[in-house]
């Protein structure tokens, strides 16, 4: 019998979550059943549950939540890489095909079939699934990562979204000792950015709307911190940067950053997605050779590397835990970007 599970569920567009419940499937032979502790509040959540994206596909209601964290509590028959009590995270996606060229490249997250971990659907049974605002989740064991003992639990959950999502283009673009890195906002993604790209030796400068946000950005590890508003501070920016990585959530002008990097320098955007304005002049990109790219989340093994790196070297998200029933002004926070870190909820308080 699948099991009903208390949950904070969007039940129509632009509504926030509110209690409710949801039922969890029976366990398939390799299905593990978390009991969840901690979920990370990302921006994907608010831009779901606004209406930010379109319609959700898929209809309501929406249970959101990708950066998971809890414990063991039941395994399915053929399961032989977790046990009942192992510390456990699960990001943005619980299934894929495991057969097409991009699985077998570990690289699910392109799968035309990947299910993700809310607002998708189940590729196995075509059920809706729900995210990690929830008591429990039940996940295929191949999308189950491990978290390492060193890292705290709750500050191990964002690493499962806003940690990958981060770490994956400053190893794709190379982020190492002598190389210059740029972060484009201060929030859930670019704390994390700020962090890893400081322990992956890089020089990092921090680009904000907000000048309250200096001493913060100097303590997550920015070695230079500057106002992305003052053309003139920005002019000083021009022709340094090896990567900039931009996590702002909205529509911007990213004219200024590709000024900003040295030649075959790349800018690589994993905050916005949609028609950007201004345009972008092609001009700086094409006559010194530049990058302007994209990048979504990470594989599974490169998120499990990635924890691991992180379990190494003491990485966590900086974080403020809060109650369910705080999640409405937590919300409210980060659509006015008023946030330096991580909003955490404790699944304990649903
Ligand atoms: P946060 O709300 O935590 O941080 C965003 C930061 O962007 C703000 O703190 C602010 O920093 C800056 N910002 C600039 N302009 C605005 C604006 N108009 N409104 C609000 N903030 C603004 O968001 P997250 O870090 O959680 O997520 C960032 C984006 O990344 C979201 O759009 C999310 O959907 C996306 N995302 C993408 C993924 C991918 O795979 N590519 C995965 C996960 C999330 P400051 O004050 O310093 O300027
Ligand atoms: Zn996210």
């Amino acid at each position: 019998m699948p099991s009903k599970v208390k949950c904070l569920a969007s039940l129509e567009a632009g509504k926030y979550p509110v209690p409710s419940t949801v039922a969890r499937r029976d366990l398939r032979s390799d299905d593990i059943e978390i009991k969840i502790l901690y979920c990370g509040i990302c921006h994907s959540d608010i831009h779901h549950v606004r209406n930010n994206w379109g319609p959700d596909g898929y209809g309501y209601p929406v249970v959101p939540g990708h950066e998971i964290v809890g414990k063991v509590f039941r395994v399915g028959a053929e399961v032989s890489k977790f046990k009942i009590g192992d510390s456990v995270g699960v990001g943005c996606m619980v299934d894929s095909c495991q057969t097409c060229a991009t699985c077998k490249n570990d690289r699910e997250q392109y799968c035309d079939s990947a299910t993700f971990t809310y607002g998708s659907l189940d590729r196995r049974d075509g059920s809706r699934t729900y995210g990690g605002y929830t008591e429990t989740i039940v996940v295929t064991e191949k999308f189950v990562l491990s978290i390492p003992e060193s890292l705290d639990l709750a500050g191990a959950a964002p690493l499962l979204c806003a940690g990958i999502t981060t770490y994956s283009p400053l190893r794709r673009w190379g982020a190492h000792p002598g190389s210059k890195v740029g972060v484009v906002g201060l929030g859930g993604l670019g704390h994390m950015a700020l962090k890893l790209a400081k322990a992956m030796g890089a020089d990092v400068t921090l680009f904000s709307r907000s000048q309250g946000k200096a001493e913060d950005a100097k303590r997550l590890g920015a070695d230079q911190f500057l106002i992305s508003s003052d053309p003139e501070r920005m002019e000083t920016a021009a022709g340094q940067f090896d990567l900039i990585i931009d996590t702002v959530p909205y529509k911007h002008d990213v004219n200024p950053y590709i000024k900003a990097l040295v030649p075959e320098g790349s800018l690589v955007l994993v905050g916005y997605f949609g028609p950007l304005e201004p345009t972008v002049n092609s001009a700086p990109l094409v006559l010194r050779s530049q990058n302007l790219a994209g990048s979504l989340i990470g594989g599974i093994k490169e998120t499990q590397e990635m924890l691991d790196f992180c379990g190494q070297h003491k990485i966590m998200s900086d974080i403020e835990v809060i109650d369910a029933r705080d999640l409405h002004s937590a919300y409210e926070r980060l659509v006015k970007g008023d946030v330096l870190q991580r909003f955490v909820i404790d699944i304990t308080t649903l």
